[in-house]
C-alpha cells in the first residue's frame, strides 16, 4: 500500500526544501515536488515543456491534465512506499481530480495533506531574497514581484473550500511555516513518521 502526504502551502513557505530534508534522511521516503517535476520536463526541452513554460513563466497553473499525468505517474512509478508530493492539489478541480482517482485505486492511501502556513508578508520576503540570492542560469522565470502576486492570489482564492474538503475527511494538518527551517521540518517529520509502522 503506497502511504502519500499531499502538502500544501504558499510560493516561498519552504514546503519544497522541508519535504526534501525528510526523504534525504529517510530511505522509505521519496519526494516530488510538481513545480520541480514541471520544470525538468522544461528544461528538457521537450513540446510539452515549451508548453509548461509558458504558465509557470505567467505564475499561471498548468492544465488539469498536465498535472494529474505528472503526479499520477510519479505516485506509480515510486521506489518506495511512502510518498510526499508538495504543490499539490492548487485548486478544487484538482482536488475534485485526484479524490475521483484514488476512489479507484485500493493502493494509494491518502494519509494527509499538511499545510505549510506563513503570512504573505513572510511569502513574499523569501520570494524576493530567493530571486536576489539566485545564481546566474539558476534564476526562476517566477520569482518577481509582479509574478508573486499573482501566484499568491491563484495560491489563497481555492484555499478555503481546499481546507474544508481535507478538514471534512480529517487529512488536513496544518504546521506553522514561520518558524527556522530545522523546527518546521522536526515537526513534518515527526508527523509523517508517525504513520510509519
Ligand atoms: P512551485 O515550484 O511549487 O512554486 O511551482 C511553480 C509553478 O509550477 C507554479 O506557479 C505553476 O505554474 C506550476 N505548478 C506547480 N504545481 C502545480 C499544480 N499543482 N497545478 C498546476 N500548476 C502547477
Amino acid at each position: 500500500m503506497k502511504k502519500l502526504f499531499l502538502i500544501i502551502g504558499a510560493p516561498g513557505s519552504g514546503k519544497t526544501t522541508d519535504a526534501s530534508i525528510i526523504a534525504e534522511k529517510h530511505d522509505g521516503i521519496v519526494h516530488y515536488s510538481t513545480g520541480d517535476m514541471l520544470r525538468e520536463e522544461v528544461a528538457s526541452g521537450s513540446e510539452l515543456g515549451l508548453t509548461i513554460e509558458d504558465f509557470i513563466s505567467k505564475g499561471a497553473l498548468v492544465p488539469l491534465n498536465i498535472i494529474m499525468d505528472t503526479i499520477i505517474s510519479a505516485i506509480k512509478n515510486s521506489p518506495v512506499d511512502t510518498i510526499l508530493i508538495d504543490g499539490y492539489p492548487r485548486s478544487v478541480e484538482q482536488m475534485n481530480a485526484l479524490d475521483e482517482v484514488l476512489k479507484d485505486e485500493s493502493d494509494i492511501e491518502l494519509v494527509s495533506v499538511i499545510e505549510v502556513r506563513v503570512s504573505q508578508d513572510v511569502a513574499k520576503e523569501r520570494i524576493l531574497g530567493r530571486a536576489a540570492d539566485a545564481k546566474e542560469g539558476e534564476e526562476r522565470s517566477d520569482d518577481s514581484i509582479e509574478v508573486f502576486y499573482s501566484r499568491m492570489k491563484i495560491y489563497t482564492d481555492p484555499l478555503n473550500d481546499i481546507q474544508a474538503f481535507y478538514k471534512n475527511k480529517n487529512l488536513l494538518e496544518v504546521i506553522s511555516g514561520e518558524r527556522i527551517l530545522e523546527e518546521v521540518v522536526a515537526d513534518m517529520e515527526a508527523f509523517v513518521l508517525s504513520f510509519e509502522k
